[in-house]
This record gives C-alpha cells, sequence and structure tokens, in this order.
C-alpha cells in the first residue's frame, strides 16, 4: 500500500477532481478495502449537483473491494471480496431495535460513507466494521457491485406483497425501477409494464427481459391504454420515478384495492390526485434502501442465476473519467443505466 491514492472529490456544484491524498492507514479498528468498483447512483448525482461537502467528500456507497486489512473484525482476512451496508444504524434507538435499520434517524449524524463521510470513489477506502458484508465467491466481482441496488428492488417487492399472477406496472426505468421489476418477476408477478418518458431506457427494460411491454409516459393517453391492457388497473404499481406525473399515473392505472409501492424520491412538494386512493381503497406503502436479510437474498438469488444483474451496466470507467461518468449518468436523455466506476 502506498501512502497516497487516487480519490475523487466533490470540488464545486456539478463538479468532480481526482485529488492525490493520504491513504486511510489501518487503525486496529476500521476495515481498510482495496476498492474494485463502485456503482454511481442517485444519491452520489444529487450530490454532486448540490456540490455537498465543500471541496472534502469523496462520493460512492455502491462498492466491492478487496480486504487489505480487516481491523477489528477477526471474521475477515486480507483478501476476502466484501462490501458495506450504504447506511451507518445506531442498532439502538426504537426503530433500530424494531427492525428497521435502514430507516434510524441517526445515521446521518453518525456518519454515512460516501454521504457525510468519504466514500469509494477511491483506490482505498476506510469501512465501518460492523457494516461490512463479505461476499462467497459464488457471485463475481461485476455482479456483487450491483448488490447494493439490486436489494433495494429486493426489499420493494417484499413490501408490495405481490401475488403469482399479479399485473405490475414500474413508473420509470432507471435502476431501481429496472430491479422492481426484477424482483416483482421472482416473486410471480404474470405481467410487467414499464412505463418510460426515456426511449431508450424504456426499450432497455424490455430488451433485458424484465418488463414485458413498454408504455410510453410522454403519451397523452397512456393511462387509457394502460387500463385497457389491463382490463380494469393494475394489482401493484411500483412508482420509481419520484416525479409528479409518475405518481399520478400510478394512482389512475392502479385497480380498486391496488397497491401503490413508492420507490422513487421526489424532490420537493408534488400535487397529486389522492382522492383516487381513497375511492379505490388503494394501498400506498413505501420502501428505503435495504436490510442486511434483503441483501443476503439478493447475494442467494444472484448465486443460483434467477437475478441477472450484469446487464444492467452500461460502461466501466476509470476515476479518472468520474466527472463524465457523472454526467452520462444524470442526464434525463442518455442512455446509460448503470455506470461503475473502476478504481
Ligand atoms: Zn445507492
Ligand atoms: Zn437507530
Amino acid at each position: 500500500m502506498k501512502d497516497t491514492m487516487k480519490a475523487v472529490k466533490i470540488i464545486k456544484p456539478g463538479r468532480l477532481e481526482v485529488v492525490e491524498t493520504d491513504t486511510p492507514e489501518p487503525n486496529g479498528e476500521n476495515v481498510i478495502v482495496k476498492v474494485l468498483y463502485s456503482g454511481i447512483c442517485g444519491t452520489d448525482l444529487g450530490l454532486w449537483s448540490s456540490g455537498a461537502g465543500d471541496g472534502a467528500l469523496t462520493p460512492g456507497h455502491e462498492y466491492v473491494g478487496i480486504v487489505e486489512d480487516p481491523g477489528v473484525r477477526d471474521d475477515l482476512k486480507k483478501g476476502d471480496r466484501v462490501t458495506s451496508i450504504p447506511w451507518n444504524p445506531c442498532n439502538e434507538c426504537n426503530t433500530c431495535t424494531s427492525g428497521y435499520t435502514n430507516l434510524c434517524p441517526n445515521a446521518m449524524t453518525r456518519g454515512v460513507p460516501g454521504v457525510t463521510a468519504n466514500g469509494s470513489f477511491a483506490d482505498y477506502f476506510s469501512a465501518i466494521p460492523g457494516l461490512v458484508i463479505k461476499f462467497p465467491d459464488s457471485i463475481s466481482d461485476l455482479q456483487a457491485a450491483l448488490v447494493e441496488p439490486a436489494a433495494v428492488g429486493c426489499r420493494a417487492a417484499k413490501l408490495a406483497k405481490i401475488n403469482s399472477g399479479d399485473k405490475v406496472l414500474v413508473v420509470g426505468a432507471g435502476i431501481i425501477g429496472l430491479f422492481c421489476a426484477a424482483w416483482a418477476r421472482i416473486n410471480g408477478a404474470g405481467y410487467i409494464a414499464m412505463s418510460e418518458v426515456n426511449d431508450f431506457r424504456g426499450a432497455n427494460a424490455v430488451e433485458t427481459g424484465v418488463a414485458d411491454e413498454l408504455f410510453d409516459a410522454k403519451d397523452p393517453d397512456v393511462v387509457g391504454k394502460l387500463i385497457e391492457t389491463t382490463k380494469g388497473g393494475f394489482d401493484c404499481v411500483f412508482e420509481a420515478s419520484g416525479i409528479e406525473a409518475g405518481i399520478n399515473t400510478s394512482l389512475m392505472a392502479l385497480k380498486p384495492t391496488g397497491m401503490l409501492l413508492l420507490a422513487g424520491v421526489s424532490h420537493g412538494p408534488v400535487s397529486l390526485e389522492m382522492s383516487l386512493a381513497v375511492v379505490k381503497e388503494l394501498e400506498i406503502k413505501s420502501s428505503l434502501g435495504s436490510l442486511p436479510e434483503d441483501i443476503n437474498m439478493t447475494i442467494d438469488k444472484i448465486a443460483d442465476g434467477s437475478l441477472q444483474v450484469e446487464k444492467f451496466i452500461s460502461d466501466i470507467l476509470g476515476l479518472n473519467d468520474a466527472q463524465k461518468a457523472f454526467e452520462r449518468s444524470a442526464s434525463v436523455t442518455g442512455t446509460d443505466v448503470k455506470i461503475l466506476i473502476k478504481s
């Protein structure tokens, strides 16, 4: 291990730079990881566009890497492949002890790697020991890099309580929407429609086999077509866009007593036709992140071949190309789904 390493920093809103910085040193506590790949996610793009961290923050939390020094984790050894839970729950508050560590209100102030503490778009990463998860040999490095976003879909589909043969609509063909669709299929959905404004991303959802049919969200009669296709509406809608129009489409396209699963985060207030939820007795549930059990289930399904994740990797770029990779990922009209950064 060299004394210095390359790390990506958010310099100002919308601008990344690669800097030479001190390599994190083993301190007998943290797990020092040599990063292999990190995925760019919506959280990273939000931090980047807002210029978070006053020039000092290295983003990145969806990573796979190799243990360089196991710190206090005596169950790990040099060379193990690992990732970290992308959150930092206290494990003590009422939310944590109720089993919802993914929602711990204390996580942010404790320091979330890649969000309020340095993350993985770097050669090395100093991981909080309690958050580190070891990967089995049964999945590849690239598959491992996709486990975190795939686990988000696992949790969303579980909370949506999909029944065998259900008609499912996914609004938004970004990576979370794609994984909601993939997990809905694993959980028994009979028909999966995708609604998307970006033609390339929409077509990709059908070509990769996660959705059965694409509906153009720009079509003024998209709701009419969705209702007609399902003869009265969907059993379940995964809303993965967070956009006002997308959520209203979801409310309209559901059948009476249907399930709306909110998996997209809205940036600011939205105006919704909520009377539809009442007159149809809709069930509304939201899902955020994942629990360790979702991550383990995701690893199992990747390993046994029922969840294919590599097909969502659009490109792999080096740390020096991080700015370009972020710009491409943020493009509304772009053709990228998930870009990985190779450290
Ligand atoms: Zn993420
Ligand atoms: Zn907590």
